[in-house]
């Protein structure tokens, strides 16, 4: 059943409740949601500029963390394996750009290694896929999300700032070669990418991938949020419908879409493709939230659209012990929301950029 919603004011950090006791399930949160699924930026840097998430432009209002300050691999694997040990079962590595932190392959390996993680899995833009795709599959990782916003070069250029296309193109064949479950990315805008969205769903399908959309989201309190650009799930779906006959919902019960929800595009049978669309906006996904997000320098975040955290690199560091690290990760879930409180008007963002949280 769903969670009654109701929202909460915002807490500062300092305000997160901050559980004594260890609970008898430290991931289970107030709103009986449990938690089985961690996002991990492992960098907040990365080789691209994409419009929507850190434009060039922002200038001083996006400062990247020292190398100190960022976790290092033996403290993720540490922090990881505390989690896993609460029931946290799957690991995605994001950013910034996971693939521009230095030892990747090494970092899937380890976290593939822990006990009780099932799945580790990557959202990366592609750009240095075509080289990594084989050695991440070896190392353990089992999926890829890729950004691909469009299928026109110079679009792609500009809108990713310093990206290319065909690059990414590679990425995702090669990815697939070393069968990885390829899904595929795109923030459909209106008036960039609108008139594309079949297309990027036909290209995905003919590479072995599943195309998926996500409605604009406004971070960086509401800066970057163009609310004209924004094209809603339901805008995505007629669409699509328009050209490809109607989608049909796909319920799975038992398995994790994530914050995905799945649609069927032509007859039914072994060759039926599906296409997804992240409907953060309008139709929004909270209720069923089962997530974490880790920041590259520790912070624990409950939810995308909220910007309290509590710090774990910070209990790492003055020698906490395991315990330790699970009363700090009690407390953040105990502070997670009913549910983010982002409008369309962009009113309601967080603070944050997306860069740092890693989508
Ligand atoms: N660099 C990687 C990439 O681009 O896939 C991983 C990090 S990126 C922040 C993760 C996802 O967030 C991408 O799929 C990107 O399209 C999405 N994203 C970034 N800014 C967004 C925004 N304002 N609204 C919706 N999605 C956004
Ligand atoms: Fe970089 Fe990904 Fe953000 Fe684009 S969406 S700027 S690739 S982190």
């Amino acid at each position: 059943m769903a969670t009654p919603r109701v929202h909460l004011p915002v807490l500062q950090r300092d305000q997160v409740p901050h559980a004594a006791q260890i609970p008898a399930d430290p991931l289970v949160d107030l709103f009986a949601r449990r938690i089985r699924y961690l996002r991990v930026s492992v960098t907040d840097r990365c080789n691209y500029r994409c419009s929507y998430c850190m434009p060039e432009d922002l200038g001083d209002q996006l400062t990247f963390a020292s190398k100190s300050a960022v976790l290092t691999f033996e403290e993720l694997e540490r922090v990881i394996t505390v989690f896993a040990r609460a029931g946290v079962r799957k690991v995605r590595l994001t950013g910034g750009e996971p693939t521009v932190r230095k030892g990747i392959v090494d970092l899937v390996a380890r976290v593939a290694g822990i006990a009780g993680i099932e799945q580790v899995v990557m959202t990366t833009n592609g750009h240095l896929l075509d080289e990594l795709a084989a050695p991440l599959a070896a190392a353990g990782l089992s999926a890829v999300n890729v950004s691909l916003d469009t299928l026109d070069p110079g679009r792609f250029a500009t809108l990713t700032g310093r990206g290319d296309l065909r690059r990414v193109l590679a990425g995702i064949d090669a990815a697939v070669a070393a069968g990885l479950t390829v899904k595929t990315n795109a923030v459909a805008l209106r008036g960039v990418n609108e008139a594309e969205l079949v297309a990027l769903c036909e290209d995905a399908w003919e590479r072995g991938a599943v195309p998926r959309f996500i409605e604009h989201m406004p971070m960086s309190d509401g800066q970057l949020y163009v609310t004209e650009a924004e094209l809603s799930s339901g805008e995505i779906r007629s669409r699509l419908e328009a050209a490809l006959g109607p989608l049909v919902a796909q319920d799975r019960p038992g398995v994790d879409p994530g914050p995905a929800r799945y649609w069927a595009v032509g007859p039914l049978g072994a060759g039926q493709r599906e296409v997804g669309i992240i409907s953060a906006m309008t139709d929004h996904f909270c209720d069923d939230c089962n997530r974490l997000r880790l920041t590259a320098t520790g912070d624990l975040h409950a939810c995308l659209g909220h910007d309290d955290a509590v710090n774990l690199r910070d209990v790492v560091r003055a020698g906490g012990s395991d315990d330790d690290l699970v009363r700090a990760i009690a407390g953040a879930v105990t502070g997670k929301r009913a549910g983010h409180v982002f409008e369309r008007s962009g009113a309601g963002a967080p603070g944050k950029h997306m860069i740092g949280i890693g989508g």
